[in-house]
């Protein structure tokens, strides 16, 4: 069986835990690997490590960074059929999406590759006679992250690169369930001419985050993850004097106005809500139906959800793969009993899918329900798999007080002809991400991500310019060069004259 370690200053660390984790393929359900679980030793090493080369990798132009993300972003494009299979092979997800999520990762390395433009100071001449002042973003020091199992490639790399760029080095701990890809990743970084130490992976599970949520050498945290560890998270970051940005869970809602254009909000229902097998952060598991328009949509998306091509991710006919373990399968069915106890209407029961030679692997098929309502638990939680919920509200005013009224804001999409109800949505909506008339409204890497609500603890959202800031902080330099240096002291609060 294949073991994975640790990757700590620049090579593969087997660390002194004796722990380990199984990994899964999804749809095979057989174990493939298993992979280390840290303790607070080797946790220990890897900051230790990143610790030793901050202060030189800082000192680093940022040209010279930039160079390595150049070489960093081609290697990954070199490698992304084998990255890709990785994913494929321990999240389940099926090929285009893995690689369409590669993709997006790789994007914020090449928004990183601009860092020397982004990290331009500000400069004002004669802030006073003869005073000049000035701004910079340094970079913090030793940063950390903590990554969900959903996008094994993508959501680690809205961090590091940006941390890298900025002049930190990094400790990242991704999901045990699905660790392969980072490692890759790791060792790419390497061969695109990273130093040592500067980029660092521990595998575990909460032993590994405790040790880093209380190392004091670790000055920032990033977490994406589900909502109670994201608090977690942020309130004990915060009281260990961290920066933190903790991503949680999410319940997006796709408001469906009778104006629409129907076959356009179905496909994009269809791939928001079933895409990945759900297990996004941006999926859409709320079709919120405005006015008449519920039974027609009930009836479109029934007929394409009962012809969903369920199965194995690395078939490229698949349109939807498993589930990444059977514990989660088993939670998914879990809400789908339950909802049918609560009083919603399941319109397509995907439950007792069966597929040939696959028997042992985590999959459902697509699940659909009509007429779920306000208090039920399956309108409040976040389910995380292939499960539409369809709400019927009377109008836009009531569609837009339900999706105000959740306590997730991650994102939402609204699809109308009418500008001036889009605009309205646009505006008054209290969720992070906006899409009008497009079903997954993921901010490309030169805008930020982030939620609203209980969907995001901290105040700054993920790559784009907030990633800049998160991962520098701001210093202002006020000179006085060479005249009046020899002032008598002054107790008044200085002015400028
Ligand atoms: P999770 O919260 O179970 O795990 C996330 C990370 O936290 C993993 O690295 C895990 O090892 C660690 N962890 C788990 N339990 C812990 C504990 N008790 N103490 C300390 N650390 C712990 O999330 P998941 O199941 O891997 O991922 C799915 C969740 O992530 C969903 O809720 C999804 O919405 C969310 N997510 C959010 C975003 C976003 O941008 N808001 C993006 C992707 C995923």
């Amino acid at each position: 069986m294949k073991t994975i370690e640790h990757f700590v200053n620049g090579k593969n660390f087997g660390g002194e835990s004796k722990r380990t984790g199984k990994v899964f393929n999804p749809a095979t359900g057989e174990q493939s690997a298993e992979v280390k679980l840290a303790n607070i030793n080797d946790v220990n090493q890897a900051v230790k490590s990143a610790k030793k080369v901050f202060e030189s990798w800082a000192n680093t132009p940022p040209l010279q960074r930039a160079r390595v993300m150049f070489k960093f972003k081609e290697l990954i494009e070199k490698n992304s059929d084998e990255l890709t299979k990785i994913i494929v092979s321990e999240h389940g997800k099926v090929y285009e999406d893995a690689r369409g999520s590669l993709t997006r990762g790789l994007e914020v390395v090449e928004y990183a590759c601009g860092i020397p433009q982004m990290l331009k100071g500000e400069f004002t001449e004669n802030v006073g006679t003869n005073v000049d002042s000035w701004s910079v973003r340094q970079p913090l020091g030793v940063c950390a992250g903590i990554t969900p199992f959903n996008f094994p490639a993508m959501v680690p790399m809205w961090m590091f690169p940006m941390a890298i760029a900025c002049g930190n080095t990094f400790v990242l701990k991704p999901s045990e369930k699905d660790p392969s890809c980072v490692m890759k990743l790791a060792e790419l970084l390497q061969d695109a001419g990273l130093p040592d130490g500067v980029f660092n992976v521990i595998n575990g599970d909460k032993e590994a985050v405790d040790a880093l949520i209380n190392h004091k050498d670790v000055v920032a945290m990033s977490f994406v993850g589900s909502t109670p560890i994201a608090k977690y998270i942020y309130e004990n970051c915060a009281k260990n004097e961290k920066r933190v940005q903790a991503l949680g869970g999410a319940k997006n809602h796709c408001v469906v106005m009778p104006d629409c254009d129907l076959d356009q909000a179905v496909n994009g229902l269809m791939g928001a809500a079933y895409g990945s097998a759900g297990e996004r952060c941006m999926a859409q598991s709320v079709a919120v139906a405005v006015g008449k328009v519920g039974d027609q949509l009930v009836n479109k998306l029934s007929k394409k959800v009962e012809l969903l091509k369920v199965g194995p991710g690395s078939d490229k006919s698949s349109e939807m793969g498993p589930l990444v373990t059977k514990e989660h399968l088993e939670k998914v069915k879990g809400y789908v009993n339950l909802g049918i106890k609560e009083g919603a209407k399941l319109v397509v029961d995907g439950r007792n899918i069966k597929l040939q030679g696959f028997e042992k692997g985590f999959f459902i098929g697509g699940c659909l329900f009509d007429h779920v309502e306000k208090n039920m638990k399956i309108y409040k939680e976040e389910i995380f798999g292939p499960v539409l919920s369809v709400v019927r509200v009377k109008d836009f005013k009531s569609a837009l007080n339900l999706v105000n009224d959740h306590e997730f804001g991650n994102g939402t999409s609204i699809y109308t002809r009418d500008g001036d109800v889009g605009r309205t949505f646009a505006s008054k909506i209290k969720i992070g991400m906006v899409g009008i008339n497009i079903p997954i409204p993921v901010p490309v890497a030169f805008h930020s991500f982030g939620g609203w609500k209980r969907s995001l603890f901290g105040d700054q959202h993920m790559h784009g310019n907030e990633g800049v800031r998160f991962y520098t902080k701001l210093k202002t330099i006020t000179s006085r060069w060479p005249s009046g240096i020899r002032l008598d002291p002054e107790f008044v609060m200085p002015t400028m004259k």
